[in-house]
């Protein structure tokens, strides 16, 4: 299924950081780090786990990166590039690669340009996020299914990528990536839906990163916590009776390095 009946020489390893914190990346996500000739990535593995990684390997071919905006597709082309010229690559994405980090469409392109890889997943935020400020995604009383969407809408899209209604219907928990933003919308369309305006609601802000921040609140009151916290992305907003979990356990959460902002 190659365009290219060349294989290449190379290699490119797919990884997934974690959130952030280093002891939270696997052990084999760390060995491919250290064995790789060139490591290709943004900014969201965090400053932690970037500083691991030698200056010279490092290429960041985040969106904000090389002065504009870098192209999904010049990335494509780095790691095919490399893979045939027999560089090992580990292309490390932040989370696990194949939740909202494009790794489903940069596997396609490189099975199809002949280059060999291999997929090595990694904690995702939407579940890690949660988990280190004491909020379970799913609980036995409260949420026996969990939904991860994107709040992150593509404008050119006329009608909503995710159905807010069907999702507030699950009755489970709502884990939305990308949603800083578009926070007021979407508790909006919750709200619309018949959700209780009452259902908590946590905002994690660089979860396990040293900096990290929560803030709690309710559908109704979320947008004015984050705003008061000023709550920059990355963050992942956590809707559902699973929040309020946090404040039974607040005074023993040993991972949650910043003091409660709520
Ligand atoms: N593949 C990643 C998600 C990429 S989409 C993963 O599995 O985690 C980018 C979004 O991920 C951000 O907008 C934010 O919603 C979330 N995110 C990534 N790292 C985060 C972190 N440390 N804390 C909170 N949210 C994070």
């Amino acid at each position: 299924m190659t365009d290219d009946a060349d294989i290449a020489d190379g290699k490119v390893y797919l990884v997934g950081s974690g959130p952030g914190d280093p002891d939270l990346l696997t052990v084999k996500a760390k060995r491919i780090l250290e064995d790789a000739d060139v490591v290709l990535h943004d900014k969201l593995p965090g400053p932690d786990i970037l500083g691991m990684i030698p200056e010279e390997k490092r290429e960041d071919v985040g969106k904000r990166a090389r002065g504009e905006r870098t192209s999904q597709q010049y990335t494509n082309e780095r790691m095919t590039d490399l893979a045939h010229e027999g560089k090992t690559v580990a292309r490390l994405k932040g989370g696990d690669p194949f939740v909202f980090g494009r790794g489903g469409e940069e596997m396609v392109y490189l099975a199809k340009h002949g280059v060999p890889f291999e997929v090595v997943p990694g904690i995702t935020s939407a579940i890690a996020g949660p988990g280190v400020a004491g909020i379970p995604v799913t609980h036995r009383n409260h949420a026996s299914s969990v939904s991860f969407v994107t709040g992150h809408e593509d404008p050119t899209k006329e009608k909503s990528a995710v159905d807010w209604e069907a999702l507030a219907a699950t009755g489970g928990t709502i884990v939305v990536l990308m949603g800083v933003g578009k926070l007021p919308d979407y508790t909006q369309a919750l709200r619309d839906a018949g959700m209780d305006p009452k259902t908590p609601v946590a905002l994690v802000e660089r979860g396990t990163w040293t900096d990290q921040q929560v803030v709690t609140g309710t559908l109704d009151t979320i947008v004015e916590a984050r705003d008061e916290a000023g709550i920059e992305p990355p963050a992942v907003t956590v809707i559902g009776d699973v929040a309020a979990e946090r404040q039974n356990v607040l005074a023993f959460l040993e991972n949650d390095r910043m003091e409660d902002q709520s």
